[in-house]
Order: C-alpha cells, then sequence, then structure tokens
C-alpha cells in the first residue's frame, strides 16, 4: 500500500495514475476538498453579475500528454482555449506598457529592447560555454545576454509567474532546459532551435474555471479520503504509519510527500528531524491576487494580451496583471473587462502587509493610471497567499538532496517544491512517480 499525503494536482495525479496501474494507495487530504493552491469561485453577489475568478492558478499550458490526461477524465468539452490576441505581452517601460513580442526571433525587429541588446541577442551563439556552480538566473542571463534583457524580460516575468527573484532564483534548477542547452550545444539560442518543438501547446483554463481539473481527479478516485490531517509519520519494519488528526492510522509500505513543505516540515519533524529541518528553509513568499472589474467603455487601453508585467526597475506597487477577460470568455459580462492583479512575492513582501482597503486602493490607483480608466470599479475582490510558491534557491538544496536520499527509505516527493511548480509539472511527475513505484510492486522475474 502506498500512502499519500496531500491532495493538490501532485499527489491526485499520482492517486489517479496508481489507481490505472492497479496499484493499492490511500490518498490522505486536510481540508474538505481537493486541488490545493487551485481554487475558482462563482461571484455572484453583485447586482446578479456572475465573475469566474481565480484565487490561484489562472491557466494551465496543455499539450499532447496533458491533453491525453484531460480527455481520460472526461474534461475535454469543459476545456477553454485561450483566446488568440493572448499571445501578446505587454511590459511597462519608462512609464508605459509596450509589446514585447511573443517569439524571440522578432525581438530582433522590435523597438522594445536597445541596439546593444539586440546586438546581446545575435551574439549569444558565439559567447563561450561556461559551467558555474549554484548560478542565479540574473548572473546567467547578464551573462549570456544583457543586463537590460535581465531588468525588462527575466525580472518581470519571474516575479509574474514564480513570484520570484532572478537575483535569487537558481538556474540549473529553474530553468534546467536552458541551463541544459549552453551545455549540450555551447548556447542558448542554438539549444532553443535544436529543440524546436513541432508540438502545439496552449493556454488554457475549462468553462467554470480551473477547479474542473482537481474535481475530476477526485471524482475518479476509489482511495481519496478528505478532511483528514496527517500530524505525525513513524518508520516502522515494514514501512509507515501515518497518524491523523482524529487518531486513525494508516499503515503503509510506500510513503509519498505531495505536500507544501511547511506541511511537511511538522509531520516528519518526529522520524526525519534533519528533512524536516531543511524543509523548514523552503522560501514561500507572500502573495496577493486582487480580481477588479470595469465598465468596458470606460478604459482607454485595448488590453489586447495576455497581461502587463511590471520590472522592478519600475517601482511599481504591484508585480503585474493578467487581463483576465481578453485571455478568457465568459469570465464577466461581455460590457465589463476583468483584471488579475498580483501584490508582493519575493521581490516586495512587504507590499502584502497593508490592510484588504489600502491594498484594493492602491491596485486601482495603479490600474487607472497605466490602462487610463476612467471610472471606479465594479467589483474587487482579494485573496492572501501567506505561502505562496516555493522558491528554487540556495535553500531549497538540502531538501532536495534529502529528498533524493530518502527514496532508499521508501518515501518520495511529488510536490511542487521539487521538480517544477508549474500545473503540468506537478501533473506529469505524478504520472511518472506512478509508473516507478508501479515497478516495485511488478512480479519479479527470478532467473533459474
Ligand atoms: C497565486 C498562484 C498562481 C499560480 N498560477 C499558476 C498558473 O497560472 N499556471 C500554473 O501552471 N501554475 C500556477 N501556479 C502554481 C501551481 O498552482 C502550484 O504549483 C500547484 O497547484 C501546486 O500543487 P501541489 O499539489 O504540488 O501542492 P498544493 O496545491 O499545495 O497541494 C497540497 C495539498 O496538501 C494538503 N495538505 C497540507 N498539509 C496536509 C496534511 N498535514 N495532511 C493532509 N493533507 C495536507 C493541502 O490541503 C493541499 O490540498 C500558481 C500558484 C499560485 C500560488
Amino acid at each position: 500500500m502506498i500512502g499519500i499525503i496531500g491532495a493538490g494536482i501532485s499527489g491526485l495525479s499520482l492517486a489517479y495514475h496508481l489507481q490505472k496501474l492497479d496499484i493499492p494507495y490511500i490518498l490522505l487530504e486536510a481540508s474538505e476538498q481537493a486541488g490545493g493552491y487551485i481554487r475558482t469561485i462563482q461571484d455572484n453577489s453583485t447586482n446578479h453579475r456572475a465573475y469566474v475568478l481565480e484565487q490561484g492558478p489562472n491557466s494551465i499550458m496543455v499539450d499532447s500528454e496533458i491533453q491525453q490526461i484531460i480527455e481520460e477524465l472526461g474534461i475535454d468539452e469543459e476545456l477553454l482555449p485561450s483566446n488568440d490576441v493572448s499571445q501578446n505581452r505587454y511590459i511597462f517601460k519608462n512609464g508605459k506598457y509596450r509589446k514585447l513580442p511573443a517569439k524571440p526571433s522578432k525581438l530582433l525587429f522590435n523597438r522594445f529592447f536597445s541596439f546593444s541588446s539586440k546586438l546581446a541577442i545575435f551574439k549569444e551563439r558565439r559567447r563561450p560555454k561556461q559551467t558555474i556552480e549554484n548560478e542565479t538566473l540574473s548572473q546567467f542571463f547578464e551573462r549570456r545576454f544583457s543586463k537590460e534583457i535581465v531588468d525588462y524580460a527575466l525580472n518581470p516575468f519571474v516575479a509574474g509567474i514564480y513570484a520570484g527573484d532572478p537575483e535569487q532564483l537558481l538556474m540549473h534548477k529553474t530553468f534546467a532546459q536552458l541551463h541544459e542547452y549552453e551545455q549540450n550545444y555551447g548556447s542558448v539560442i542554438k539549444g532553443l532551435i535544436k529543440n524546436k518543438s513541432v508540438e502545439r501547446r496552449h493556454t488554457s483554463s475549462f468553462k467554470k474555471g480551473m477547479q474542473t481539473l482537481p474535481k475530476a481527479f477526485a471524482q475518479k478516485l476509489d482511495r481519496l479520503k478528505l478532511s483528514l490531517q496527517v500530524t505525525n509519520v513513524q518508520k516502522t519494519t515494514s514501512g509507515y504509519t501515518i497518524h491523523t488528526n482524529d487518531e486513525q492510522t494508516f499503515q503503509v509500505n510506500q510513503l509519498v510527500v505531495a505536500t507544501a513543505a511547511p506541511a511537511a516540515q511538522q509531520f516528519l519533524a518526529e522520524s526525519f528531524p534533519a528533512f524536516s529541518q531543511a524543509l523548514g528553509k523552503i522560501y514561500y513568499p507572500p502573495m496577493v491576487a486582487v480580481h477588479s472589474t470595469y465598465k468596458r467603455d470606460a478604459i482607454k487601453h485595448p488590453l489586447d494580451g495576455f497581461g502587463g508585467l511590471n520590472p522592478k526597475i519600475e517601482g511599481l506597487y504591484t508585480a503585474g496583471s493578467i487581463w483576465t477577460s481578453s485571455i478568457f470568455s465568459g469570465r464577466c459580462p461581455e460590457d465589463e473587462v476583468l483584471f488579475t492583479t498580483f501584490v508582493g512575492g519575493t521581490q516586495s513582501p512587504q507590499h502584502t502587509t497593508n490592510s484588504k482597503q489600502i491594498t484594493l486602493g492602491k491596485v486601482h490607483q495603479e490600474l487607472s493610471e497605466h490602462y487610463q480608466i476612467s471610472a471606479s470599479p465594479l467589483y474587487q475582490n482579494l485573496c492572501k497567499w501567506d505561502q505562496a510558491i516555493p522558491q528554487y534557491d540556495l535553500n531549497i538544496l538540502d531538501a532536495h538532496r534529502i529528498a533524493d536520499e530518502l527514496e532508499q527509505e521508501q518515501l518520495f516527493v511529488c510536490a511542487n517544491w521539487k521538480d517544477g511548480i508549474s500545473l503540468p509539472d506537478c501533473i506529469k511527475k505524478g504520472k511518472k512517480l506512478a509508473t516507478k513505484l508501479a515497478e516495485k510492486y511488478s512480479p519479479k522475474v527470478v532467473n533459474e
């Protein structure tokens, strides 16, 4: 029996794939519903206007592997691909939002970057390869490209996706593929060209929001137990005993940690003190997501893109906004627009300590200034994550090393603090670990 602690998207995917392989498991989840960070709310409270609001992830990148899982779950009809306009990305530069070309090749012919940065992109192929231990994202991109690219492309992108700081995140942990391109081909650009994927990937959500996905996984599972918080794990001669808050116990042969690191730090403290200590070092910055809606005709900006990101160097209060109603249809009434704005993250955690009213006021002020909005918001909603996204910086290395060693003791990790934070990463690592664990259950071949 395999015991999985945590029914976020990682634990759900693992349980689903184990069930498909006929491997016995039990999936324990502390809260009343599965899905972890994936939380959609449907707010019908204001004048009967219906909003579909994502408090956690807004979208998922769908490739053929994820598409197949979505079809197996029977929710392919629910899939909502992003509108074409969302290919455009905007970055705040010198006081206004400017369009950043979607394809790196088009950067050379666009006026977003200075001539010297374009030259740096052009020359990257001939820059000598180096191997630098624990290089940060900023160090890597400044070495291979330019400081301007770090400030105006890398910085806002990393703040928007990872709530992170490129001066702290590690290249080989965060962008492992680009790191390997330099090591294997001598250049990032050469690697990108050689590995140019012919496979189509598209950003999607679901008609009723992202929570459709964990709900569909949960409905397929025979052995998901909700509202059971794991409080302690003890090692036994044949595996582990899992203790829960209502004093139930479960005997398992293998244990999979699929919770965030702070939760695992608690329930592993007695049996694995060194691991627990290392988990406690992983930094999760706080982050606030604010939803705001306005009348469409009160906004001058065309909002013809995915959203606008704010580089730290521009000194704004918010990290940027997703133009949710431009990306996906049906998020708000047709005569309104919906922004999802992010505040905080590693680069400005202090911005999350304001009261709700002050935060909402500051968000409205920035939106109205930079998108030329002439009216007050029709609706605002705020969600605070005290511990948002685990940072793959120097502090995470001990936890990763010990997690690898503990596989010898039948303890495995399937969570966003290892091997990728995105939803596809989490789903794919669940599938991969299921296959690996299934091998332990397959009959041994005896050589005569
Ligand atoms: C604001 C935000 C926006 C994001 N946007 C995107 C996006 O647009 N696209 C994208 O691909 N990714 C996005 N991400 C990242 C992605 O959502 C997460 O990395 C992913 O959902 C994490 O899933 P998980 O299963 O690893 O962990 P979690 O979601 O943290 O799940 C862990 C589960 O364990 C449970 N648990 C905790 N303690 C215990 C215990 N003691 N006993 C039992 N159960 C326990 C929790 O209740 C939870 O359900 C975003 C993240 C955030 C925070």
